[in-house]
């Protein structure tokens, strides 16, 4: 039999699913919480564990757990391949249907390869757990490859970074340590000066969403770690083991990161109305209803979130939680037969980490923190998001051990990619 209480699906588990699954937590509502995942992916450290920083365990936590003990929220694991807003049913990949009342649409976005010739097939994009596992096993891979190439001749080690932004730099820094401490700590007898990291982006400076003394002083301490800024630098293709630059160049690489942008285009929430927004996100009114719809909500990345100062949010983990839960708090006001209210976000700022001290921060008010102080920011900030005592614990020994250069960190090749012969 069907509960009497209003059935509220949530289709996505990452930051603004969650946010709006806490906010109809003991409310009296039933949840049910949808996700191609069993699990929460906190994506501002995959970049850690792309580059053997972190385990995948340390950021991820399973969305079953963070509900366990509430009553009326529940999770089913599947793929969500459309929605029948008529019907209002959910349709899964297995064929099933789930009935809602009152439906949140929280999907995120997919990587956006700009219909770049052999993007999509040969660079390593890093948006899921998945990603950033791949990625650990073939920076791992390469550095072994040359390893062995090197006893016969002198290897040529090209790793290539394209995108500026926040996780193209994050990447590189980061890629340039794990290099520096492969070669340190694990007797690899490749020398640094074998390896080139290049971080392209056709945009003028890295870092574009920040004002532009934060984009220098990036692109300072990346070059002080031997990353390569290559900026003016469109790509045109990329092959299998190379990749080609609007200059004319072409180099040879053994892994290609791809941290040039993400689109909605393709995505459940993009499907869910003829048109929408910029790079397929979808319209939503000030209360972040679906533009037309009375009980679709479009939370987090795949939403045109309004910011209510006239312009559209950015995409980013606190737009996420803030806009996941007004939404719950506006479905709750619908079913109590209350008038909604429209969102209006809160800026906490923006950052991005370079390495170990390292980091921007551009405040609220504009105003930039770098160096030390931007670094601590930015670790308290991430740790405070962790979800799960044990995640940040986890993580807390993890980076301290890190910190202090001893040779930790699980740089694992797993065997799912590696020929058990
Ligand atoms: C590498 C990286 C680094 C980042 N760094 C930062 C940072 O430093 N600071 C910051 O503020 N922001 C950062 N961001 C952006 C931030 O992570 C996003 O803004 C935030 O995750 C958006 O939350 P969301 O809930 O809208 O989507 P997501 O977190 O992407 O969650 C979407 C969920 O929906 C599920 N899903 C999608 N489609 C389906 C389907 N069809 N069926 C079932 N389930 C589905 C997915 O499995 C996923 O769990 C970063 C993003 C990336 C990728």
């Amino acid at each position: 039999m069907r509960s009497p209480l209003a059935h509220v699906v949530i289709i996505g588990g990452g930051f603004a699913g969650i946010a709006a699954a806490r906010g109809l937590a003991n409310q009296r509502v039933s949840v049910t919480i949808i996700d191609r995942h069993n699990f929460h992916t906190f994506q501002p450290l995959l970049y850690q564990v792309a580059t053997a920083g972190l385990e995948p365990a340390d950021i991820a936590y399973p969305i079953r757990t963070i509900f366990g003990h509430q009553k009326n929220i529940r999770f089913r694991h599947g793929t969500v391949r459309s929605v029948d807003q008529e019907r209002k049913v959910v349709l899964l990949s297995d064929q099933r249907e789930v009935a809602f009342d009152y439906l949140i649409v929280a999907t995120g976005t997919v990587a956006s390869f700009f219909a770049i010739p052999g993007a999509r097939e040969f660079a390593l994009p890093l948006y899921t757990l998945a990603d950033a596992r791949r990625l650990r096993n073939r920076l791992l891979l390469s550095l072994e490859a040359a390893e062995v190439e090197g006893l016969h001749q002198r290897p040529r080690l090209n790793f290539v970074v394209v995108g500026g932004g926040p996780t193209g730099v994050e990447t590189s820094g980061a890629l340039s340590e794990l290099i520096r401490i492969a070669i340190r700590r694990d007797g690899l007898s490749l020398r640094t000066d074998e390896v080139r990291i290049i971080l392209a982006d056709v945009a003028p400076r890295l870092l574009t969403a920040f004002p532009e003394r934060a984009s220098t002083y990036a692109k300072k301490e990346l070059e002080s770690m031997n990353v390569e800024v290559a900026l003016r630098r469109g790509v045109v293709e990329v092959l299998e083991h190379s990749i080609k630059f609007d200059n004319g160049e072409e180099l040879d690489t053994a892994a290609v990161v791809w941290a040039a942008g993400v689109t909605v285009n393709g995505t459940v929430a993009q499907a869910l109305a003829p048109t929408s927004g910029p790079s397929g996100r979808a319209i939503v009114d000030g209360d972040l209803r679906l533009h037309g719809s009375a009980h679709v909500w479009v939370v987090g990345d795949a939403a045109a979130v309004p910011s209510g100062r006239g312009d559209l949010c950015a995409q980013l983990a606190p737009v996420a939680i803030q806009s996941g839960r007004h939404c719950a708090e506006q479905v709750l006001n619908v079913i109590g037969g209350r008038p909604t209210t429209a969102f209006m976000y809160h800026n906490k700022g923006i950052m991005a980490t370079i390495g170990r001290n390292a980091a921007v921060a551009k405040l609220p008010r504009g105003g930039v923190i770098t160096g030390i102080l931007g670094w601590l920011a930015w670790l308290g900030l991430h740790l405070w998001y962790l979800v799960g005592f044990r995640n940040r614990l986890r993580v807390v020994i993890n980076w301290t051990w890190r910190y202090f250069d001893w040779p930790s960190g699980p740089r694992l090749i797993v065997a799912d990619v590696v020929s058990d012969d």
